[in-house]
C-alpha cells in the first residue's frame, strides 16, 4: 500500500527479464582480496559522450541500447535484469519439485500444489470466475447495508478491511511494542492525483480506469447498464476517500501520521468505522487495541462521514469491485487480460503481459515467497559472500562514523548521539535465522487456485495476528524474502538488512576489486545506513522511538541544506511538461547521497597505501564511480515516468545519477568536472551534509 515504514533501496514493478551468470565460485572469504576483475564491461559504456556533461548517457547508453526495452515491461534496467534471473532461478527449484514427490503437509508439498494450480491454465480457464461467483451472489443478496457489514466482516480473516487499512506494527514511541495502527487505503488506484488532478494525462488514465472497471464487471455476469451504474458508484465513493486522502509527500512527515488515542476516543470520534467488530473478526482480541494510532485523523473521519451517507448500492458495488480486482489474476485468462488491459497497458506502458510462468512464479513469490527463499539460499547464496558483506558493512559504519567527525556544521553533541545509533544498528544479511513455520497453511488441490490464494490470505493474516497483537515487536523478523533484490532501513528497530537476492552482480562480486564493490554494495549499504539520518529518519533515536536527539541548531541547519536539495530535485524535469518531486524523494536522494560519500570514504581506507591499476583506460577512481551509475542503467516508458513522479518515492535512475553525482566534491576530481561542463555546480550549490 501506500505508507511503508521501511525505506528501501528501489521501488520495483515485477521482475525482470534474461540472464546474468552469478559470481560465487570463490571460496575466499578475505575481505580485500587480490584483484581478479574491475567488473566493469566497457561496452556499456557510450564514449562519445563527455562524463562532465552527461554522467548517466557516458554510463550507460551502450547498455541502453543494447537492452531495448522488452514488451512486458514499463521499465528494464539492471536491476531488473538481476530480478528476471532470479525469477528464473526460483522457477528451476519449483520446476524440479515437480519431480519429486513428498509427504502431505511439508512445506515443499505447498509449493509444489499451489505451483501445480497455478500453471493448470485448462484448469482455470475453465473453472472461469465462478470461484469468486459465490461471493458476488452473496454480495447482490444482502439487502442492507448491516447485511453487507456482516459480509464484510466474514472477509476480515482474509485480512480485508474496507475503506481503511488496520494493521499491527511497532509503535512509533514505545518501538519495542507492536500497536493497532489505523490508515487510509481503501482507494485502487493507491494515489489520490489519480481521482483528482484534471491535466490530459491523469483525465485519460481515469477515463480508462472507468471503462476497465464496466469491462471486468461484464465478466461476472452483469450487463452493460449494470455495470455502467456501478462503476458510477465505486468511482464515487474512492473519489471520496481519495478527497480526504493524503499525498505521498505529506505521509513522509512521521510526527504528522502519528496520533495515539484510546479505543474509547476513537469510538467517540469514528463510530461508524467500528473498529472493535472489524478487528475481532480479523482475530484481534479487544484487549490488544485498548490504545491505538490513527494515523491519518482525517481519513478516518471522512470514513465515517461516507459510512453514515452511502447507500446500501454503493456499499456493495465498491465491496464487490474490491473483491473483483484483487481476484483477477487468480482466475482465468480472461480476467487476466482485462486486468493487465488497465493496470499493465494503460498506467505503465507495457505492451505485453509476462508468460505464465513468470506470472506463477511472482503470484508464488508474494504468498508463500519466504518458502521458496529457503530453498534458494541453500542453492545460491554461498557463506563467503555473508563474511565479506558483514565486514563491508563494518567498513562503511567506520567510514559514516569519519564523515560525522568531518562536519563542522554538527555540533559534538549531536555528532556524539548520531555515532550512538550508527553504533546500535541491527545488521542483517542473507535470509533471516529462524524460519516462518507454515504447518498450518492448508494447500488443497480440490480446490480451485483462486480458493487457495484465499487460504495463504486467512493463513498470513493468523500468523500476523498471533505474532504481532499485543506482542512486543520481534527484532529478528524480516521485511523482505531472501531472494528479493533490495535492501531497506527500519527506523522503528534501527536495523539496516540486504536479502541474498542483492548480493550478487553488478551489486556485489566475490572477484571484482574494491573500486567495484564499494561503488556498488558499497554505496547501497551506505545509503541504507543514511535512511537513519535522512529527513525522516533522523527523527527516531537509536532505540527506534520518533524522539528528537539533534540541538535546535543542527536541527535547523540540516533542515535547510535538505531544503536546498529538495528544491534542487524540484527544478529537474523528468519529461518536458513533468518536474520531478523534490520533497517526496528528499529521503531517497539524501541516502543516495550520503551513500556515495560514506562509500567513497570506506574505499580509500580500504585501499590507501595500494594503486589499484588503471584498466581499459579508466582508473579505479572512475570505475568507482561507474560501478554506481551502472546499478541504475535502464529503459522506461513516459508512462512509467508519469506514474513513478505521483507514486515512487525513489528518482528515476537517470536522477539517482546525473541529480546525485554533482554534488560529490570526489567526482569533480576523479572526472575533471570544470565550470561550463553541463553538469557543473558551484561550490556553494553543491549539498555540504554528510
Ligand atoms: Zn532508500
Amino acid at each position: 500500500m501506500n505508507m511503508k515504514a521501511i525505506k528501501i533501496l528501489l521501488t520495483v514493478a515485477l521482475p525482470a527479464v534474461l540472464g546474468l551468470t552469478s559470481c560465487y565460485n570463490n571460496e575466499d572469504n578475505a575481505v580485500e582480496t587480490a584483484v581478479q576483475s574491475t567488473g566493469i564491461n566497457i561496452s556499456n559504456l557510450d564514449q562519445t559522450v563527455r562524463p562532465s556533461d552527461d554522467f548517466y548517457e557516458y554510463a550507460n547508453g551502450g547498455w541502453m541500447r543494447s537492452h531495448p526495452l522488452p514488451a512486458a515491461y514499463s521499465r528494464y534496467g539492471t536491476f531488473d535484469e538481476l530480478e528476471e534471473e532470479n525469477s528464473t532461478r526460483i522457477k528451476g527449484i519449483l520446476d524440479d519439485l515437480q519431480g519429486s514427490s513428498f509427504a502431505a503437509g511439508t512445506t515443499e508439498q505447498k509449493l509444489y500444489d499451489l505451483y501445480g494450480l497455478a500453471m493448470d491454465q485448462d484448469r482455470r480457464n475453465g473453472d472461469g470466475v465462478k470461484p469468486l461467483m459465490g461471493l458476488i451472489e452473496q454480495m447482490e443478496a444482502a439487502a442492507t447495508s448491516e447485511d453487507l457489514f456482516e459480509i464484510q466482516l466474514a472477509l476480515a480473516p482474509l485480512g480485508y478491511s474496507a475503506f481503511i487499512t488496520a494493521e499491527f506494527t511497532a509503535d512509533e514511541k514505545n518501538a519495542t511494542q507492536n500497536i493497532l495502527r489505523v490508515k487510509q487505503g481503501g482507494i485502487t488506484l493507491e494515489q489520490k492525483e489519480y481521482y483528482l488532478n484534471t491535466d490530459a494525462a491523469n483525465t485519460s488514465i481515469r477515463e480508462a480506469y472507468k471503462q476497465n472497471i464496466v469491462k471486468m464487471l461484464q465478466l461476472f455476469g452483469f450487463t452493460a447498464e449494470q455495470a455502467t451504474q456501478k462503476m458510477a458508484n465505486i468511482v464515487r465513493l474512492e473519489t471520496e476517500l481519495a478527497k480526504v486522502s493524503r499525498t505521498q509527500t505529506e505521509l513522509r512527515d512521521p510526527e504528522a501520521n502519528y496520533n495515539k488515542m484510546t479505543l474509547a476516543q476513537f469510538n467517540a470520534n469514528y463510530p461508524n468505522v467500528q473498529i472493535e467488530k472489524v478487528m475481532n473478526a480479523m482475530g484481534a482480541r479487544s484487549a490488544y487495541i485498548q490504545e491505538l494510532v490513527v494515523a491519518q485523523p482525517e481519513f478516518v473521519a471522512g470514513v465515517n462521514n461516507l459510512i453514515a451517507t452511502m447507500t446500501a448500492d454503493e456499499y456493495r458495488d465498491y465491496m464487490e469491485w474490491i473483491q473483483i480486482n484483487k481476484a483477477a489474476r487468480y482466475l482465468d485468462d480472461e480476467a487476466e487480460a482485462t486486468y493487465f488491459e488497465f493496470f499493465g497497458k494503460v498506467l505503465s506502458g507495457r505492451q505485453e503481459d509476462y508468460p505464465l510462468w513468470q506470472r506463477a512464479t511472482l503470484q508464488i513469490e508474494d504468498n508463500m515467497g519466504e518458502a521458496l527463499g529457503k530453498l534458494y539460499v541453500e542453492r545460491y547464496f554461498p557463506p563467503a559472500a555473508k563474511e565479506r558483506m558483514l565486514q563491508l558493512v563494518r567498513n562503511l559504519q567506520t567510514a559514516l562514523s569519519e564523515r560525522f567527525d568531518a562536519q563542522d556544521w554538527m555540533s559534538s553533541a549531536t555528532k556524539a548521539a548520531a555515532k550512538e545509533k550508527l553504533n546500535a544498528f541491527i545488521v542483517k544479511v542473507g535470509y533471516p535465522d529462524k524460519w516462518t513455520d507454515m504447518s498450518a497453511l492448508n494447500i488443497d488441490t480440490q480446490k480451485s487456485y483462486y480458493e487457495n490464494f484465499l487460504e495463504c490470505r486467512r493463513f498470513w493474516n493468523a500468523y500476523t495476528m498471533e505474532q504481532k497483537a499485543g506482542k512486543p515487536v520481534d527484532r529478528s523478523a524480516w521485511q523482505m524474502t531472501p531472494q528479493t533484490v533490495n535492501a531497506y532501513y527500519e527506523p522503528t528497530t534501527n536495523e539496516i538488512c540486504f536479502p541474498a537476492g542483492i548480493l550478487q552482480y553488478p551489486f556485489f562480486d566475490m572477484e571484482a576489486d574494491d573500486a567495484f564493490n564499494y561503488g556498488a554494495i558499497g554505496v547501497v549499504i551506505g545509503h541504507e545506513m543514511t535512511h537513519a539520518f535522512d529527513d525522516e529518519g533522523h527523527m527516531y533515536d537509536k532505540d527506534g522511538n520518533l524522539k528528537n536527539w539533534w540541538t535546535p541548531e543542527d536541527e535547523a541547519k540540516f533542515k535547510e541544506k535538505a531544503d536546498m536539495y529538495a528544491a534542487f530535485y524540484d527544478a529537474i524535469l523528468v519529461l518536458p511538461d513533468l518536474h520531478a518531486n523534490g520533497r517526496m524523494t528528499l529521503g531517497e536522494n539524501l541516502a543516495d547521497h550520503g551513500g556515495l560519500q560514506v562509500a567513497w570514504t570506506a574505499y580509500k581506507n580500504a585501499t590507501a597505501g595500494q594503486t589499484l591499476p588503471t584498466a581499459d583506460g579508466l582508473t579505479a577512481d572512475q570505475r568507482f564511480f561507474l560501478a554506481n551509475a551502472s546499478l541504475w542503467a535502464q529503459n522506461i516508458t513516459e508512462e512509467e515516468i508519469r506514474r513513478r513522479t505521483i507514486t515512487d518515492v525513489h528518482s528515476i535512475g537517470r536522477w539517482r545519477v546525473n541529480g546525485a553525482f554533482p554534488h560529490i566534491d570526489a567526482w569533480y576530481d576523479t572526472y575533471d568536472v570544470k565550470e561550463g561542463d553541463k553538469m557543473f555546480l558551484p561550490k556553494a550549490e553543491r549539498l555540504d551534509l554528510w
